[in-house]
Order: structure tokens, then C-alpha cells, then sequence
């Protein structure tokens, strides 16, 4: 019985060395046979937690897509746009005052 045990130690040391290695080599280039999907590593998720999303509109500021449920809004010579954040939203206003004076 003693054996058994033994192999089942030198299985458990394999694996483990076999892991560091993938660890090792994964740093250099990719591995998709040991890439392994870690839950403590997702980037942080927008404010909502919802999925669904309304329609798209372009940020005009950063050029970026937002969801219209989501953006800042501001009516805009008759339309409605949206901004990313609020930062975008004071910049366009800001530009626009500029303009308009
Ligand atoms: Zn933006």
C-alpha cells in the first residue's frame, strides 16, 4: 500500500512542477493549454451591472461609444448628445460657450 501512496505524492510533485513550468513559460509566450481564467482578475465593470443596453451614440469629445441609457445627456441646438462622463460633457459644454460668445 506503501507505493501507492508514493506514486500518488510523486503525481501531486509532477503536476506542481509541471504548473510552474507552464507559469514560467507562459510569461514568454502564450499557452492556451494552461491559460487559465482567474475570477480575482477581471477589470473593474461600469457603473452598471446590467446588460442590457439602448441604442449607441458617439461621445463627440473622445470619439468614444456610449450607451444612451447610460451617458451624460445635453441638448445641443435641437439634439440630444452623449458623453462618456461627466468630464467630456463640461468640455463640450465649455467649447461650445466659447464659440457661442
Ligand atoms: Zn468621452
Amino acid at each position: 500500500m506503501g507505493s501507492f501512496i508514493l506514486d500518488l505524492l510523486e503525481f501531486v510533485v509532477l503536476a506542481f512542477f509541471l504548473r510552474a513550468m507552464a507559469r514560467s513559460l507562459g510569461s514568454r509566450f502564450h499557452f492556451p493549454v494552461f491559460h487559465v481564467r482567474t475570477s480575482g482578475n477581471v477589470p473593474p465593470r461600469p457603473r452598471s451591472t446590467e446588460t442590457h443596453q439602448g441604442e449607441m451614440a458617439r461621445d463627440p469629445v473622445c470619439g468614444m461609444f456610449v450607451s444612451t441609457e447610460l451617458s451624460q445627456k445635453l441638448r445641443h441646438g435641437g439634439e440630444t448628445l452623449h458623453f462618456c462622463s461627466r468630464t467630456c460633457l463640461e468640455k463640450f459644454r465649455k467649447d461650445t460657450e466659447h464659440v457661442a460668445s
